[in-house]
């Protein structure tokens, strides 16, 4: 939950607000004014078809992709172009993608302790302190001095996943972090996010994975079109689907 403020404001404020939010890339209009608040430590699930608008609506979270219209806040911060909100937005915002993006000539350790060191300045005792904490709570204390091209693909994103902690965000972003991975691998990294989930960490997780959805989020966000088609709880979603569109997606998932 919300560390820095008092209970009462925590419970009114939510920590990720999209407010009327489009989004074109030239004439195609990809977001069509899309709302949902995120409360703190809430793990929301966002579903959809390929296309639909799942990795720009997460993209946007961070500014890794502008908005044309309609607001933004996380924390507090106005997600746009001022420099130093910009720089606090992406402290705050964790970000792990389909593909891992470890630095291939650093050691895991490396890769952990680097954004650390760089962005909040720690010195080199502090970070290595965390950045093994982090790489002990996914399981990979005995990779610390390999480089990537050592570890199988699971083993990599999880290092992407302790990259990200390492600066202590308030929210974590995941765009399909399984997909590129071999099918036994699926479950490690499944497992680190959920451990995330029960911690309290607020998430949001583009995943075709619908066990996970079903298991550890508290909301499933379906995006149709461009538009928030269905904001509902896993039981309610798979279980009663709200329209024909989310009835037709799920047998194409299943
Ligand atoms: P999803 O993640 O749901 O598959 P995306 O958000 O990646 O969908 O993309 C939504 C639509 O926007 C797609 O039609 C995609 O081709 C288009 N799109 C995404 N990024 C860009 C871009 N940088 N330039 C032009 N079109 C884009
Ligand atoms: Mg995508």
């Amino acid at each position: 939950m919300n560390r820095d403020r008092p209970a009462a404001a925590a419970a009114a404020a939510p920590l990720i607000r999209v407010e009327g939010v489009h989004k074109r890339f030239g004439a195609h209009h990809v977001l069509k004014g899309v709302s949902v608040d995120v409360q703190a430590g809430q793990v929301a699930v966002i579903l959809g078809a390929s296309g639909s608008g799942k990795s720009t609506l997460l993209r946007m979270l961070n500014r890794l992709e502008t908005h044309d219209e309609g607001r933004i806040t996380v924390d507090g911060i106005e997600v746009g172009d001022e420099p130093r909100a910009l720089e606090r937005l992406r402290a705050e915002v964790g970000m792990v993608f389909q593909q891992f993006n470890l630095f291939p000539h650093l050691t895991v350790l490396e890769n952990v302790m680097l954004a650390p060191r760089r962005v909040r300045r720690l010195d080199r005792p502090a970070a290595e302190t965390r950045a093994k904490e982090l790489l002990e709570r996914v399981g990979l204390s005995a990779h610390l001095h390999k480089h990537p091209f050592q570890l199988s693909g699971g083993q990599q994103q999880r290092v992407a996943i302790a990259r990200s902690l390492a600066m202590q965000p308030k929210v974590m972003l995941f765009d399909e972090p399984t997909s590129a991975l071999d099918p036994e691998m699926v479950k490690e990294v499944l497992d680190v996010m959920k451990g995330l989930a029960r911690s309290g960490m607020t998430m949001l997780v583009v995943t075709h994975e619908m066990g996970f959805a079903r298991e550890v989020a508290d909301r499933v966000l379906f995006i149709d079109q461009g538009r928030l088609a269905a904001d509902a709880p896993p039981a309610d979603f798979f279980g009663a689907p709200a329209n024909e569109r989310i009835r037709l997606f799920l047998g194409l998932m299943a």
